[in-house]
């Protein structure tokens, strides 16, 4: 049963996808961030959509749990003025579009998806940070067709008007959907940099580099947002330190340091900025 609502095929032009798609662009609310109060962490998966397999021996959705929980477990102990959601804390499945609608109703400041890689090349091994734009390579576009799938867990999937008629079986869908315009790019490409600098500094796992691509679980979030590839669950080296605890708990601690830093930027420059606005109102006709 299962594997037939996977093979289905979704017809749809790419005109009507771009009519639909535009005007959802434009309404999309957002405010500016100076301040990181409310960070959402999206382990990637769950449930019944287990996400990628490294050789039968684990799943990408316990992987990406596991990074999140310690993810928040180190905010909260340190971050006592930063709220953390999570759009799951356990093996359960949450539909696409329900994660960043679960970050843009909490008016949250940040929003971070956690994931895993494959391929079928299992040389190909490290870390890759994305944010939302138009995929440079066929491997990025890739990357975004997979965790993009994730819909198909979805009961009537086709018809959720949420995806605004988006394909994710059709190339045309995914660029004509990367291209739609995000009010927070400038401020996402600065946080991917420094989630993905800190992850490959305190892990084992190399760098790939800040990426972009057209991702669903990004596509309307009112805030600077990121996804990260931790490692390859394909790679035998990725995988055995991806598995392990303590590997977890070094990624999770790089995004943890990502997300510090990014927050004191923020703030300091909210600050400058508000002092700057001051000044030039300050005795001046
Ligand atoms: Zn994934």
């Amino acid at each position: 049963m299962k594997k037939m609502g996977l093979n289905r095929i979704v017809v749809g032009s790419s005109l009507s996808l771009l009519l639909l798609l535009l005007p959802a662009a434009v309404i999309i609310p957002h405010k500016p961030v100076n301040q990181i109060n409310t960070i959402v962490i999206d382990a990637g998966h769950g449930g019944l959509d287990p996400g990628c397999n490294g050789a039968n021996e684990i799943w990408e959705k316990a992987v990406t749990l596991s990074i999140a929980l310690k993810l928040g477990k180190f905010l909260e102990d340190s971050l006592k003025d930063v709220q953390v959601l999570y759009t799951r804390k356990t093996d359960k499945f949450v539909e696409l579009w329900e994660r960043p609608n679960m970050a843009n109703k909490n008016k949250a400041d940040l929003f971070i998806s956690i994931h895993c890689n494959s391929n079928t090349n299992v040389t190909a091994a490290g870390s890759e940070t994305y944010f939302m734009g138009l995929h440079k390579t066929q491997g990025n576009l890739d990357v975004a067709k997979r965790e993009n799938a994730s819909i198909k867990y979805e009961a009537n999937y086709q018809s959720n008007e949420k995806y605004g008629g988006f394909d994710p079986n059709s190339p045309e869908g995914h660029i004509i959907f990367s291209l739609v315009q995000n009010a927070f790019i400038q401020q996402s490409l600065r946080f991917s940099t420094l989630v993905e600098n800190n992850t490959v500094k305190l892990s084992k796992i190399k760098s790939r580099g800040v990426k972009q691509a057209g991702f669903l679980v990004l596509w309307q979030t009112a805030m600077p947002s990121v996804l990260v590839e931790t490692g390859f669950l394909t790679n035998a080296s990725d995988r055995s330190y991806l598995k392990t605890d303590d590997g977890q708990k070094n990624i999770a601690k790089g995004i943890y340091y990502a997300i510090k830093s990014y927050k004191r930027e923020i703030e300091k420059q909210g600050k400058t900025t508000s002092a700057s606005a001051k000044d030039s109102t300050n005795g001046k006709p």
